[in-house]
């Protein structure tokens, strides 16, 4: 007996060791677990809960027991959820994955999600519930802001005017928004899951725009641009501009394609029509510069003869009385001009038909400049202008065509002569860079006003509001002479106080030999130009 005994208490104590270890690792449980766990009476008051209740409602455990889960709830949740819970308790059963917002001890909101199963006692009674809490705030926000970003492409999508549309890796059509409907004529509900090729493609494309979509379906960029026409539900014929990019699987295997794609087809028109045009434009052009041409030669003939008639009546001079003398002045100066005209009329149109070859050859540019100079300078000192020269040259040899700079640089020193008034300044700088020549030409004169800068290099525009004697082909000219070299020339001006051209030639300058003055010439400039004199005259 008394062994029995022995026996029994040896149970009875490995029982109890048993249940507080039991009770121990349900405590360490409940401690660790990010959730909190609770019981709560058969009227609903909690009888216990966890510390962890402690970091997410605030409230100790304590402050909790006592109370019931619905004086902690939002009023917004607190019916729905009494409704629910006092269902599951007549029932006596489990419930799982209740969504509840509340309000915390320092009074933010937080959602839980609380899970129970009903407690009984041994004899089977219903004593309450036993449960768990977790809180979902964080899950809840980053849902509803993935929501609203949804909702919110969703919209954009719709809106938009640009074709957006998803095609699975078998091409079958797996998204369309209305754009696409409105301007392919189908309605999305008759185009998803049907072949994008079958019912857009064009007959003569069908074979070559899905070897594309393949090949680039297995060996993608992530996004790669075409343009290609598709055929819409009353069979017109659109030309769409795609931008494609790959979409993947979680797993990242490419499972299809979203393309955005833009309605073309007006541009594409247009482009066309623009091409013809210009085409149809340069052969006018073509024909107004060979009847200029022609018109030229043609007037050039009685010309001479009139010029060379007046020179033999200038030799006859003692027979002639001074009305006689005063006609033929006027025979002279006006025959001049006009060949003149006809002379840069018949360079304009070269120019612009492209058969106007300029002649490059080496030569010194600071000698060019001071012979041009000694003719300019009497024209200045006629009318009383001050030439102001500044030229920062050695003897650098220049590759240029002599005669045809010479013709720029003296149109623009003649005009700054021509639109400054007695007493002023105009001047001349010149320098070299690197390997370019600058040269500028500029006037204390009447200037031009900033919406003329542009014009005046358009042929037979004259401006200035004094009456000149000129063409307005000058400049046209000029700036073309010396866009020939490969250069620029721009202006810069202000209105009563002058004007500044500037002519950059670049890549013109050869080597210098301080000792000896110049040497060699670099091959890479001489090679550059290679044009042969062609003139006409
Ligand atoms: P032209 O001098 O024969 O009229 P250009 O082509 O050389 O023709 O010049 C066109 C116009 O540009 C001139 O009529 C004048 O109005 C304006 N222009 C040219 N150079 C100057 C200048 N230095 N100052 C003011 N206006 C100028």
């Amino acid at each position: 007996m008394v062994v029995k005994n022995d026996d029994n208490i040896s149970k009875q104590k490995q029982i109890e060791r048993k249940l507080r270890e039991s009770k121990d690792r349900f405590r360490s449980i409940a401690e660790n677990m990010a959730d909190w766990i609770w019981e709560v009476d058969v009227s609903g008051h909690y009888t216990y809960c966890s510390n962890r209740v402690e970091a997410i409602l605030g409230y100790s455990p304590d402050e909790i027991i006592g109370k019931t889960p619905f004086d902690f709830m939002c009023p917004e949740d607190k019916e729905r959820i009494s409704i629910e819970f006092r269902k599951f308790a007549q029932t006596i059963k489990p419930f799982s994955n209740l969504e509840n917002w509340n309000i915390t001890k320092d009074g933010k909101r937080i959602c839980l999600l609380t899970s129970g199963t009903p407690i009984l006692d041994k004899d089977g009674n219903y004593c309450g519930y036993r449960g768990v809490d977790s809180d979902i705030t964080e899950r809840k926000k980053a849902l509803e802001e993935l929501i609203t970003a949804k909702e919110f492409a969703e919209n954009l999508l719709e809106t938009a005017n640009v074709i957006v549309a998803t095609i699975k890796s078998n091409a079958d059509i797996a998204s369309f928004n209305r754009y696409a409907e409105e301007i392919t004529g189908y309605k999305k509900e008759n185009v998803i899951g049907r072949n994008w090729f079958d019912l857009f493609i064009p007959k003569r494309d069908k074979e070559s725009i899905p070897k594309v979509f393949n090949e680039l379906l297995n060996n993608m960029p992530k996004v790669f641009n075409q343009e290609n026409s598709i055929v819409t539900k009353n069979g017109e014929e659109l030309i769409i501009s795609w931008n494609n990019s790959v979409l993947r699987n979680s797993s990242g295997d490419i499972n299809g394609i979203l393309s955005i794609g833009m309605d073309i087809t007006k541009r594409k028109k247009t482009e066309v029509e623009l091409i013809k045009a210009q085409a149809e434009s340069e052969i006018a052009n073509k024909t107004k510069s060979m009847f200029l041409a022609n018109m030229s030669h043609e007037l050039r003939t009685p010309l001479n003869a009139i010029m060379g008639f007046g020179q033999l009546l200038e030799i006859e001079q003692n027979n002639l009385d001074d009305r006689q003398i005063e006609f033929l002045e006027h025979i002279k100066h006006a025959s001049k001009h006009l060949l003149e005209m006809v002379n840069d009329i018949l360079d304009l149109s070269k120019i612009e038909s492209g058969s106007f070859d300029i002649d490059i050859k080496q030569f010194n540019l600071k000698q060019m400049l001071l012979r041009l100079l000694k003719s300019i300078k009497s024209l200045a000192f006629n009318k009383n202008i001050e030439l102001i020269i500044d030229i920062d040259l050695t003897n650098e040899l220049i590759c240029a065509d002599e005669i045809r700079l010479k013709q720029v640089l003296y149109n623009l020193l003649s005009n700054a002569i021509k639109f400054t008034s007695s007493g002023k300044k105009i001047g001349i700088r010149a320098e070299t860079k690197v390997n370019n020549a600058v040269i500028e030409v500029w006037d204390k004169g009447i200037g031009i006003s900033n919406k003329d800068l542009e014009k005046i290099f358009d042929p037979f525009i004259q401006v200035a509001k004094v009456k000149q004697q000129g063409t307005g082909l000058g400049l046209s000219i000029s700036r073309k002479l010396i866009e020939l070299h490969g250069g620029t020339l721009i202006v810069e001006s202000r209105i009563k106080e002058g004007s500044r051209f500037i002519i950059n030639l670049p890549g013109v300058i050869l080597t210098r030999d301080c000792k000896t003055g110049i040497s060699a010439v670099k091959d890479t400039t001489v090679k550059r130009k290679t044009h042969k004199k062609t003139i006409f005259l």
